[in-house]
C-alpha cells in the first residue's frame, strides 16, 4: 500500500506540474508530458496486479479490494482534471498548425479522444455521477472475479473413492487425481477439480456416465449456486452501471461505447460478422452431434446425447474417424520439448535467441525466466514462464508485462513479460505431457509476448496501444506453427526414447484439425453473442432466462453450452473483454489470412513476409488497425481462410 500511495502521489504532483506551468499548451508541455507520467504507479500496479492473478493469497486479496476503487477514483481525478482536458483540448484543436509529425498527430488525438470517452466535457453533476458509477463498478468487478475464482479452485471436488469409477482414464490423469487426493490429505482416493487440467481428460475419458455430468455440472453451475459467492447479482449491477455510464456518454449502450473504439467501429458490424459464421458452425456442430449419436446407438447406449457426453463421444469419434487419441500424442509433447519447439520457431522466424536466466528474481519457485536476444545479441528483453496450475492462480492463460517498452531520456527501457498458464503438471517420474490444446495455449500466449518483446515506439500512449479487435491477431497467428508437420517434427519427441513423432500419427493429427471444430466456433460464437446480448439488450433482473432467451433465439442446440456461461464469463464481467469477446474470432479471420500469406509462398518461415510481420508487430499502435495489418498483407483481410481451416466450407 505504500507503494500505492506513493506512486499516486507521484502523479499527481506530475499532472500539477503540467496544469501549472504558465507556458502556452503545447505537444512537449502537455501531451508528452502526460505521456511520460505515471511511470512509478504503472510499475507498481503491473507487480501487484500480476502477482494477485498468478500467485495470490488473502491479504493480497484484501488488498487488492482496498486499492481498487482508489485507482479508480485516481483514474478519475486526472481524467475529469479540467485544468488538464482544458490544456489537452488546446493543443488538440490547434494540433494541424504544430507541424507535428504522423505519430505526435496520433498521440494527440488518442488523448483527447480518452478524456471525452472518460467523461471530460460532462457538466459537473454529470461527472460527480460518472465518478461513483465508475468507483461502485470496478469493485464489482473484482467481487464477479473473487467468485469465480472461489468457485473454480475452492467450493468443489469430486471425490472418488471406488477404482471402478475411474474406469476409462489413462494412467498419468489417474496419477495425477491420486497427487490432489494426497496434497488434500486424502491418501488412498482421487481428487478432480474444476480446473481444465483435471476436468477435462475426466469428461474424455472417463466411463461413469453419471460422474461426468456431476462434474461437468459443476462447472456449469459456478457463481450459480446461491452460497456468497453466487455471481448473479453481481450481473445485474454490472450490466446496469455499464449501460448508465455509457448513455451518460452519449451512446446507445455499453457495447456502443466499446466498439466505438475498436476495428469493427459498432455493434451492427460485429452481430453480422459474427452471424455470418454462425450458421455453418451451427450446422457443422449439429452433423457432429449425429456422428456421436450414431455412436452411441450402436453402443447400444440407448440414451441421447448431453452436453456432459460432449468430450468423452468425441474422443471416440475421433477415433475411429481418424484413429487418433489425445493419450497417444501426449508423449511426444512433453513441456520441455514443446518450449524448445516455440524456441526453435522464432528463432527461425527473426533469428532471435533464448537464453536461460537463472540469476533473476522470481515469485514463485515454478517460474522460469529467458533473456531474448537478436541474431547478435542485443538485449531485447525479459521472458518469464510460469506453466501449472496453483491455488492462488486465477483460471486459464494470459500474457502479461511487468514492464513495458518505452523511451527515457531518449534511450530504448526494454520490456519484461510474463506469460502464465495451467498445464498438466508433472506427476512421479513423468515430466509434464501437454494435451495438443496446451501445446496451442503455449504457442499463443507466446506471441502476444513477442508482440510485447518487439514493440518499439516514441510514445507510450500509442506504442504497442492496439484496439482490442487486433490484441489476439499476434497470438492466434502462433497456433498455425504448433500444427505445421515442418515443426512439429522438430519439437515432438517422444519423452522417453527422444523418437521424432511418427509420420502416421503426424498425418492424423493433421487431417483431425477440423475435427470438432463445428463444436468449438459454436460455443466460442455463443459466448460471443451472448456477450454482445448483455451490452446491448435490455435486462429484466433475471440471469438465467436472460442467457437462455439470448441463446434460444440463436438456436442454440442443447448438447452445447456457450463457451462461458454469465455467472463465470469472468472476461467479460471482470477482464475487460466486455463487448468484446468476439473479438477472438474477429482476430482469427485476421490470422488465417496472415497466415496464409506465409502459407501462400511455400515457406512457413519466409524470411521476408517474417521481416513484414514483424514490422506489423512493432509498430501496431502507430496507425489504425486496419491500416497496420494492410501494410503487412498489401489487401484486406479475407474470411474464406478461416472457413476453410475449420471445415466450414
Ligand atoms: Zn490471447
Amino acid at each position: 500500500m505504500p507503494a500505492f500511495d506513493e506512486g499516486i502521489t507521484e502523479n499527481l504532483a506530475e499532472i500539477k506540474a503540467i496544469t501549472d506551468n504558465k507556458e502556452e499548451p503545447t505537444f512537449e508541455n502537455t501531451i508528452l508530458a502526460l505521456d511520460r507520467a505515471g511511470e512509478l504507479l504503472g510499475k507498481v500496479n503491473n507487480v501487484f496486479f500480476n502477482l494477485n492473478s498468478a500467485n495470490t493469497n488473502e491479504q493480497m486479496q484484501a488488498l487488492a479490494r482496498e486499492i481498487t476503487p482508489k485507482l479508480s477514483k485516481h483514474r478519475d481525478n486526472i481524467m475529469l482534471n479540467k485544468d488538464l482536458f482544458n490544456r489537452v483540448k488546446a493543443v488538440y484543436e490547434k494540433r494541424n498548425e504544430l507541424k507535428l509529425d504522423a505519430e505526435q498527430m496520433r498521440v494527440v488525438e488518442k488523448f483527447y479522444r480518452d478524456f471525452e470517452r472518460s467523461g471530460a466535457n460532462l457538466p459537473d453533476d454529470k461527472q460527480a455521477e460518472l465518478r461513483k458509477l465508475n468507483e461502485e463498478l470496478s469493485m464489482m468487478e473484482l467481487k464477479f472475479e473473487e467468485n469465480t475464482l472461489a468457485e473454480t479452485n475452492k467450493n468443489f471436488k469430486m471425490v472418488i473413492d471406488n477404482e471402478a469409477d475411474l474406469k476409462g482414464l489413462p494412467a498419468e490423469v489417474i496419477a495425477g487425481a491420486a497427487e490432489l487426493a494426497k496434497k488434500d490429505s486424502l491418501p488412498g482416493k482421487w481428487v478432480f477439480t474444476l480446473q481444465k487440467p483435471s476436468m477435462i481428460p475426466f469428461l474424455q475419458y472417463a466411463e461413469n456416465r453419471a460422474l461426468r455430468e456431476k462434474i461437468y455440472k459443476g462447472y456449469l453451475n459456478r457463481g450459480n449456486n446461491n452460497n456468497a459467492f453466487d455471481n448473479k447479482s453481481a450481473i445485474e449491477k454490472i450490466v446496469k452501471i455499464r449501460d448508465q455510464r455509457a448513455k451518460l456518454l452519449g451512446y446507445a449502450n455499453h457495447a456502443a461505447y466499446v466498439i466505438d473504439d475498436c476495428m469493427a467501429k459498432t455493434p451492427e458490424t460485429v452481430y453480422s460478422f459474427l452471424m455470418k459464421l454462425w450458421t455453418p458452425a451451427l450446422e457443422r456442430a449439429k452433423v457432429e452431434r449425429a456422428d456421436m449419436q450414431k455412436m452411441i446407438d450402436a453402443e447400444g447406449g440407448k440414451f441421447k446425447l448431453e452436453m456432459w457426453d460432449w468430450w468423452f463421444y468425441a474422443e471416440k469419434v475421433r477415433k475411429a474417424k481418424f484413429d487418433l487419441d489425445e493419450s497417444q500424442l501426449k508423449p511426444y509433447l512433453s513441456l520441455e520439448n514443446v518450449v524448445n519447439g516455440m524456441i526453435d520457431v522464432y528463432n527461425k522466424l527473426y533469428g532471435i535467441k533464448f537464453i536461460r536466466r537463472t540469476d533473476l528474481p522470481v515469485y514463485n519457485e515454478e517460474v522460469r525466466t529467458y533473456e531474448v536476444q537478436e541474431a547478435n545479441g542485443k538485449h531485447i528483453g525479459i521472458f518469464y514462464m510460469d506453466f501449472h496450475p496453483r491455488a492462488g492462480k486465477g483460471n486459464g492463460a494470459w500474457c502479461t508485462s511487468f514492464r513495458e517498452q518505452s523511451y527515457k531520456d531518449g534511450k530504448m527501457v526494454t520490456p519484461v513479460v510474463s506469460i502464465v498458464c495451467n498445464f498438466t503438471r508433472p506427476t512421479g517420474d513423468t515430466p509434464a505431457l501437454l494435451s495438443f490444446d496446451e501445446v496451442t495455449t503455449m504457442f499463443h500466449e507466446s506471441g502476444h509476448a513477442m508482440h510485447a518483446l518487439f514493440t518499439d515506439g516514441p510514445y507510450r500512449r500509442t506504442a504497442g496501444n492496439v484496439p482490442r479487435d487486433f490484441v489476439e491477431l499476434p497470438s492466434q497467428i502462433m497456433e498455425n506453427w504448433a500444427m505445421e508437420p515442418e515443426v512439429l517434427r522438430s519439437y515432438a519427441k517422444h519423452y522417453k526414447t527422444g523418437e521424432v513423432m511418427p509420420e502416421a500419427l503426424i498425418t492424423k493429427l493433421e487431417k483431425s484439425a477440423q475435427f470438432n471444430q463445428g463444436f468449438e466456433t459454436t460455443e466460442l460464437l455463443a459466448a460471443s453473442l451472448l456477450d454482445m446480448d448483455w451490452h446491448t439488450k435490455a435486462f429484466d433482473g433475471n440471469v438465467e432466462a436472460f442467457e437462455k432467451a439470448s441463446m434460444d433465439k440463436l438456436g442454440l442446440i442443447n448438447e452445447i453450452a456457450p463457451r462461458y456461461r454469465s455467472t463465470y464469463f469472468a472476461h467479460i464481467f471482470s477482464g475487460g473483454y466486455s463487448a468484446g469477446y468476439y473479438v477472438y474470432t474477429w482476430a482469427a479471420v485476421l490470422d488465417a489470412d496472415a497466415f496464409d500469406a506465409f502459407k501462400q509462398s511455400g515457406n512457413i518461415f519466409n524470411p521476408e513476409i517474417a521481416a513484414k510481420f514483424r514490422t506489423l508487430l512493432t509498430k501496431s499502435g502507430s496507425d489504425e488497425g486496419m491500416t497496420i495489418y494492410r501494410n503487412f498483407r498489401g489487401q484486406e483481410p479475407s474470411i474464406e481462410p478461416l472457413l476453410k481451416r475449420r471445415g466450414l466450407k
